[in-house]
């Protein structure tokens, strides 16, 4: 017997709905690539996205088509994403800092249909034009001024495409299963692999992300996403902030500068920020360069890659910020877990709080977790068994895009291999110790490259570290340290090998540490360990 409830679909169109009534004068204030501070409000945000709604029907797109953005995080970013997913479109978000071959695939391979640029990624547009030749036009997110130079045919400025049209708009009762958004994981190893969003997982990973125990989103709150909306859905920021109302804060192209994120946080005062490690690096060298405190920030949710604990400690030291870390992955919409303290904590020394910052998080309701060995048997919640971490549940990928049945990542029984290695205590903090990829695996015993990594962050000498397996005679693999020094520290390989003692295990230590200029990254600031692998690959010891 079915419940005698409404079946109203979950979509995010009811979002621009309910905010608009609810929240119509709380601000948004994006720096964009053309002003240095535009300010509005969400009553104006939505006259906006209603205008683009009507503009894209125009275009002649129908239900399901992918509408491609590049841009930054700034107000019309945010508008394309609820002007084309609640019109029944599919919102592709590119990295602009991905490889150009990488950008023509997925574009391609998405079959977009229209393409929204910020104006200065215009040249990359163009350099590529010939290669996405099934690109409809392209719509320049700036002022009418904005397509002037351009060699791009059928473009137009998103102020002059929406500049006549109505601010009324009836949004469609879509399927709360319909497609609406579209992102490529970064394709380390392999093609770019397109996960594919709908409305209802959409909603429900919003509900969860601004839970008490997530991220605690209120009206109250004043959120700065520094996690580029081009990237799995800015965590599910925009959704999240507009369901309570939150204001909402956008650093544009200044991502990674540590003065206007600065200045942003004290003058708009931010009092929650997400973002991966090294963005909170620039922050808080530049914080601590100046001798400058954050007044107003509460707390901080960072995830991406793991969080040094030096990174922690800065936080509550010098800035009374609570960091709460959270883990996930583009194929997870993108969250998994995130730290909160649970009920019993209140006890807990500073240090014994440190320690749990420093894992990944507790499961959300709506991510069943698990961690199984080499031959697929569950291993216990101990907080000691490490083994590959699965995940299931309603925001989490069940295929990628036009690749159907490939699903290499999922388990025969319906759940999806993260392809992290993690641990999981009793109390269910998750802690990851390494990609599988990345794992070290020395005389038959896992290392966690993560750990000594994190650990030996907190040199004050050291401004990145990474470790990689080298092979060895006897012991198959064993670590090396890679090290980039804090600019003019004097630091030898003894130093950084004495402040490990005692702190790892000592068959953990590091074979050999190295000085390097600078560790290479992938297009999310992640660090990348294939490219040191092959720099390194006949490295001896
Ligand atoms: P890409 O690496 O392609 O950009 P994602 O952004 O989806 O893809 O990255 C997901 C991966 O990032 C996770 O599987 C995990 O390895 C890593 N990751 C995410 N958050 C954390 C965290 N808090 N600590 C350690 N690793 C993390």
């Amino acid at each position: 017997m079915h419940g005698l409830m409404m079946d109203t679909p979950l979509l995010i169109s009811s979002i621009v709905e309910h905010a608009d009534i609810n929240f119509h004068d709380r601000e948004i204030v994006s720096v964009t690539a053309d002003e240095s501070l535009h300010r509005y409000t969400y009553k104006e945000c939505f006259q906006r996205v209603r205008k683009l709604a009507n503009a894209l029907e125009k275009l002649g797109l129908s239900e399901g088509d992918r509408v491609a953005t590049m841009a930054w995080n700034d107000y019309r970013h945010l508008e394309s994403y609820y002007a084309i997913g609640g019109a029944g479109y599919v919102c592709h978000t590119i990295n602009p800092r991905l490889f150009p071959e990488q950008i023509i695939f997925m574009i391609n391979h998405a079959e977009d249909k229209w393409l929204m640029i910020d104006p200065m990624f215009i040249p990359l547009i163009e350099k590529i034009a010939s290669q996405i030749s099934d690109v409809k036009g392209f719509i320049v997110m700036g002022d009418e001024g904005s397509t002037k130079d351009t060699t791009l045919k059928n473009v137009i400025s998103y102020e002059a495409l929406i500049k006549d049209e109505s601010d009324q708009f009836e949004w469609p009762l879509l399927d709360e299963r319909a497609a609406m958004g579209l992102c490529y994981t970064s394709g380390t190893t392999g093609d770019p692999k397109g996960v594919l969003y709908n409305h209802r997982a959409t909603i429900l990973h919003a509900y969860a992300l601004i839970a008490p125990d997530a991220m605690n989103l209120s009206n109250r709150d004043c959120v700065l996403p520094v996690v580029p909306l081009f990237h799995v859905n800015s965590w599910g920021s925009p959704y999240g902030a507009m369901m309570v109302g939150a204001k909402i804060v956008y650093p544009g192209p200044k991502m990674a500068d540590g003065e206007t994120l600065y200045n942003l946080m004290e003058e708009e005062k931010v009092t929650v920020s997400l973002g991966v490690p090294t963005v909170w690096l620039v922050l808080l060298q530049y914080a601590a360069k100046n001798n400058l405190k954050l007044n107003n920030l509460q707390r901080t949710i960072i995830g991406g890659a793991a969080v040094p604990e030096s990174m922690i400690r800065d936080f509550h030291d010098n800035h009374d910020v609570f960091v709460q870390q959270a883990w996930g992955m583009t194929e997870m919409t993108p969250l998994g877990t995130v730290m909160s303290m649970k009920h019993g904590m209140e006890d807990l020394t500073h240090d014994e709080i440190i320690a749990l910052q420093t894992k990944q998080g507790r499961g959300m309701f709506g991510v069943e977790m698990r961690i199984v060995d080499d031959n697929q048997a569950i291993l216990p919640w101990d907080g000691v068994a490490f083994g590959a971490l699965q995940v299931r549940g309603p925001w989490v990928c069940s295929d990628y895009y036009r690749l159907d049945g490939s699903a290499d990542a999922h388990t025969g029984d319906g759940w999806f291999d993260t392809g992290d290695v993690a641990k999981i205590d009793p109390e269910g903090y998750m802690q990851i110790t390494d990609r599988t990829k990345d794992v070290i695996k020395s005389g038959g015993e896992w290392i966690s490259s993560i750990e000594i990594e994190n650990t030996a962050m907190g040199h004050p000498g050291v401004a990145e570290a990474a470790v990689i397996g080298v092979a060895h005679e006897k012991w198959t693999e064993r670590p090396i340290l890679i090290v980039v020094k804090v600019k003019d520290a004097s630091v030898d390989k003894q130093d950084i090998l004495s402040f490990l003692e005692g702190k790892i295990a000592k068959w953990w230590m590091p074979d050999d540490v190295i000085f390097i200029e600078e560790i290479p990254h992938t297009a999310t600031g992640k660090i990348k360990k294939t490219a040191l692998r092959e720099q390194f690959i006949d490295f001896k010891l």
